[in-house]
């Protein structure tokens, strides 16, 4: 058995979490591969590392001095370093980095740093060998990784110890660091999961996995005891935000589970993240729902023309007309003559009025309304799927909650459900779904 575990920067911002992470790595031998973001926050008031480095770079872009800023992440990891007793010579990385602190230096590599130093300690504290991810995560110039120069590079570090590898950043073919996207640092697991062969990975975080639904709108949600990733596809991408939304990819080729657990309530067996959850579900009945989730702040435009039900080439040639703008659109609902189109109000309104006159202009509409404050709610479950009634269900709950439905949607795989109502009865709506389909459920069962 192979475990990657991955540790964000909760699970290492300070000694205390530091050791609360030796505690997880040796209770179970299998955790082998171990990836770590940079120091997050301590507390509310604290700052996590890679915001630090980021905002040094901007004070050395407008020339101002980054020292103040520079000194308070040397002071944490100093902390750290004393608090655990370690040996890593801090003084000479700290130079080296601020040898480069200039106009013109490389981003990546200075914010890349707080996954390098909080990596080499964690390495040295749970004493696994330390494989800096600039050395064994190769990326294309593309900005692609290359999983098999990966596969090769890690395979030639793996010795007789553990090994710790820094989330968040690899390098090109010419050695220049490169980092990901912000949060990168799970999808840093998922490659070491999937160049390993890992049987699962284990991604450590301070939450208990995913809660069906948002934990600030429902008063103390369920989790999610199995999710597969279609499913976690709908909920991230309407704003579950526990992993990051490419977390998948590497390990669905290989069919690897993610398990998304707690640092710090390690018995708690999390959330599991399967290609297909047939078997979990066999020993543990999923609810019919899985999970609800949504996005505020959504424009309508709707277009309404006699006639176009049957003239080929009308919706492309208004879709066509938003991507001119690159509006990513989220849902087209129609009906004969009409078409409503959403999209996010931040992605739309500094062009809406240029993409108005153009429908106007080059489609000439019987009518167009331009409606905000739409909010979007995503109920997703693979159980829904052949259960006739379901949405007659959903829906009968917004009427006797006298929340007025503007848009509903439902694709063909029955695995999700998107509802427009108005964003004031967001939080309503959420909840009654919420009581209706999963606390009600529970209580009878
Ligand atoms: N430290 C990086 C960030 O804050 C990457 C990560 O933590 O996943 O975005």
């Amino acid at each position: 058995m192979i475990k990657v575990a991955k540790f964000g920067g909760s699970s290492v911002a300070n000694a205390e979490q530091f050791r609360k992470v030796k505690a997880i790595i040796e209770k179970d031998k299998s955790r082998r591969f171990v990836v770590s973001s940079a120091c997050g926050k301590e507390s509310n008031e604290d700052h996590k590392v890679t915001d630090l480095l980021f905002l040094c770079e901007a004070h050395i872009r407008f020339g101002v001095s980054c020292d103040p800023i520079f000194d308070q992440i040397v002071a944490k990891y100093t902390r750290i370093k004393n608090d655990l007793g370690l040996e890593m010579d801090l003084d000479s990385e700290f130079d080296k980095i601020r040898s480069v602190l200039k106009r013109g230096m490389s981003t990546d590599y200075l914010v890349s740093r707080g996954e390098y130093l909080t990596s080499k300690l964690l390495a040295e504290y749970l004493g696994f060998d330390f494989a800096d991810a600039a050395e064994v995560i190769a990326f294309r110039y593309d900005g692609s990784v290359d999983m098999d120069r990966t596969r090769q590079l890690i395979e030639d570090r793996i010795g007789k110890k553990g090994l710790v590898i820094p989330g968040f950043y690899g390098s090109l073919p010419n050695g220049v660091i490169r980092v990901m996207s912000r949060g990168g640092s799970d999808i840093t697991g998922a490659i070491v999961a999937n160049v390993v062969g890992a049987d699962i990975y284990e991604n450590w975080t301070d939450v208990s996995g995913f809660m069906v639904a948002d934990p600030r709108i429902v008063k103390k949600p369920i989790s999610i005891p199995c999710i597969n990733y279609s499913e976690l596809r709908e909920m991230s991408y309407m704003g579950a935000n526990v992993l990051h939304d490419d977390v998948i990819f590497p390990v669905k080729s290989r069919n690897i589970p993610i398990n998304v657990r707690n640092t710090n309530d390690p018995d708690n067996p999390g959330t599991l993240i399967m290609a297909d959850c047939t078997e979990q579900d066999r020993i543990n009945p999923p609810h019919c729902i899985t999970g609800i989730t949504g996005r505020k702040d959504f424009t309508v435009i709707t277009i309404t023309k006699m006639h176009t039900s049957t003239e080929v080439g009308f919706l492309r040639r208004i879709l066509s007309i938003f991507e001119d703008y690159r509006v990513s659109i989220e849902s087209v609902p129609s009906t004969v003559d009409t078409f409503s189109v959403i999209a996010a109000t931040k992605e739309v309104e500094n062009c809406l009025y240029d993409i108005v006159g153009r429908i106007r202009e080059e489609l000439k509409p019987d009518d167009l309304r331009i409606e905000d404050h739409l909010a979007m709610i995503a109920v997703v479950g693979r159980a829904m799927k052949n259960q006739p009634g379901m949405s007659g269900r959903l829906l009968s709950e917004f009427g006797s909650n006298e929340i007025n439905i503007k848009v509903i949607s439902q694709s063909c795989d029955e695995l999700c459900i998107v509802v427009g109502v108005d964003n004031r009865n967001f939080e309503k709506a959420i909840n009654c779904i919420y009581d209706r389909f999963i606390a009600e459920e529970k209580e009878s069962n």
